[in-house]
């Protein structure tokens, strides 16, 4: 059985010996774009670069980069633990021609990794292109010999990537794995591969950037078009190990373990393994988001985090975890990590010390916070609502802590939705108070400092080389 260390070790490899530089993976937190909240894709620390605003000393790179999606455009937080293959924190595996290599060759470099390096079987691989894109549609066929059944067409929203509203973009390529009838849905889509559920794994992405458009949505070819491609590590790893989801892959199943082992009950691949999945996953998220520099609070990026953290620990207690119990995942998730990550292990402790320290914060109002929440709900019910009014969801919030998606989860669960709207009404006018006031809660998140801070995340992208001075 290959592991995930091998097959991310395998992948930049085989891109160096088709004449990629190695480039190590930014921060999640993007040092050249406030436009984003976090890393999401391979491609983030080069923008500039697609963007032609800077120059490397090569051409072709290749990346494992550390992404968080959980907030702003990519924001999959709901679908994980619900479907085998998102998660909030995930590395995408990626390899970048700036300008040099173009559709034949990333075709070819894709297909030869997934089929003879990896030795994926050719009748299984299903790819995606953009209905516009006959070059894509031949290049396929001729290349990688897949016959034209296998490749399916799809539109806008899914097979045309753009960098924003103007700039470059291009029609992108999706290759995906059908893992058999078992794992099919009810779907009439589902037959002719055009379906969105676990059956059609999709393992690679392959954007042409070859346009850019311009503010009256005009496109024009670029001279030199470009390649950016992601491939998420869990998935792959989770095909090279046959293995049904994620979860069950060496990335995150130890984790699993370990939550078995803290708490002395048995994961379950269904419904019943939910909390477990939810831990496993969060747990690495916010070892890493730390882990460069984010902590907990209640804006932007803090509050992505407090968001994740605090759902981690409402999730402990489906399992009866009513004591602190992440801060003890983190050690788990640094020995599995530390491989490609080294700087884990280097700032474990603070990390640990951060996420007890907001833990106990939680656990101060959370007990209470679920029994207001669980007593209003059984009202409601008793007069036939289904709907939590906002002002319990801001109440929740401001006196419990609850963040809105905690609440939801809760509500959702009981067959309730939220009055999001009121909420946020609510959340607005205590924004303007809180401005006028200079409020204190701003002050509790000072408390991080007084633990020992942590030293600036070095990024080793290419920041290194411009400081060797390599950078034109
Ligand atoms: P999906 O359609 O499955 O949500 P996507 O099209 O949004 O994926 P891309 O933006 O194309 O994903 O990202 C490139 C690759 O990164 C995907 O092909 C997949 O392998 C991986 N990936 C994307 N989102 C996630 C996630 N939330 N968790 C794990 N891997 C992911
Ligand atoms: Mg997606
Ligand atoms: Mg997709
Ligand atoms: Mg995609």
């Amino acid at each position: 059985m290959m592991t995930s260390n091998e097959i991310r070790e395998k992948f930049l490899s085989f891109f160096e010996s088709k004449g990629h530089t190695r480039v190590a993976s930014s921060s999640l937190v993007p040092h050249n774009d406030p436009t984003l909240l976090f890393a999401n894709a391979g491609m983030n620390q080069f923008k500039e670069v697609f963007l032609g605003l800077k120059k490397l000393p090569f051409k072709r790179a290749t990346t494992s980069q550390k992404c968080v999606r959980a907030g702003g455009k990519h924001n999959d937080l709901e679908s994980v633990g619900r479907t085998a293959r998102h998660h909030t924190f995930f590395e995408m595996l990626g390899n970048f021609s700036f300008g040099d290599y173009f559709k034949r060759e990333a075709i070819a470099y894709a297909w030869e990794f997934l089929t003879e390096v990896l030795g994926l079987p050719k009748d299984k691989l299903w790819v995606s292109i953009y209905e516009e894109d006959d070059e894509a549609f031949e290049l396929w066929q001729k290349v990688a010999k897949i016959p034209a059944e296998r490749i399916v067409r799809m539109g806008e929203k899914d097979n045309f990537w753009s960098m924003g509203d103007t700039g470059p973009c291009g029609p992108c390529s999706e290759i995906y794995i059908d893992r058999g009838e078992d794992h099919r849905c009810d779907a009439e889509e589902c037959k002719i591969g055009k379906c969105d559920c676990d059956r059609w794994r999709e393992l690679w992405n392959l954007v042409f950037m070859q346009y850019n458009r311009d503010e009256n949505g005009t496109l024009t070819p670029l001279p030199r078009p470009s390649i950016d491609t992601g491939m998420g590590l869990e998935r792959i790893a989770t095909v090279m190990q046959d293995v049904y989801s994620n979860y069950d892959t060496d990335l995150l199943r130890p984790i699993i373990a370990f939550v078995e082992n803290m708490t002395g009950k048995k994961y379950y691949g269904d419904d019943r393994g939910f909390p477990f999945r939810v831990i496993a996953d969060h747990s690495r998220a916010i070892t890493f988001l730390i882990s460069d520099g984010v902590v907990p609070g209640n804006e932007g990026r803090s509050y992505v985090l407090r968001r994740i953290l605090r759902r981690a620990a409402r999730y402990g207690r489906e399992l009866d975890l009513n004591e602190p119990f992440l801060y003890k995942i983190i050690p788990q998730v640094v020995s599995l990590m530390e491989c490609a990550y080294p700087e884990l292990r280097k700032n474990l402790d603070y990390v640990q010390k951060v996420v007890k320290f907001e833990e106990e914060r939680f656990n101060e109002t959370l007990s209470d916070g679920l029994k207001m929440l669980s007593e209003g709900i059984s009202r409601l019910e008793q007069e036939h609502k289904a709907v939590v009014p906002g002002e319990m969801a801001f109440m929740l919030y401001d006196t419990y802590g609850f963040p809105l998606d905690l609440t939801r989860d809760i509500a959702q669960e009981k067959g309730f939705s939220v009055d999001i709207k009121s909420f946020e009404e609510l959340m607005e006018k205590q924004r303007e108070k809180a401005k006028a006031a200079r409020k204190e809660s701003y002050k509790i998140d000072e408390l991080f400092e007084t633990l020992a801070p942590l030293p600036p995340t070095e990024f080793l992208g290419y920041d290194r080389l411009e400081s060797e001075g390599q950078v034109q």
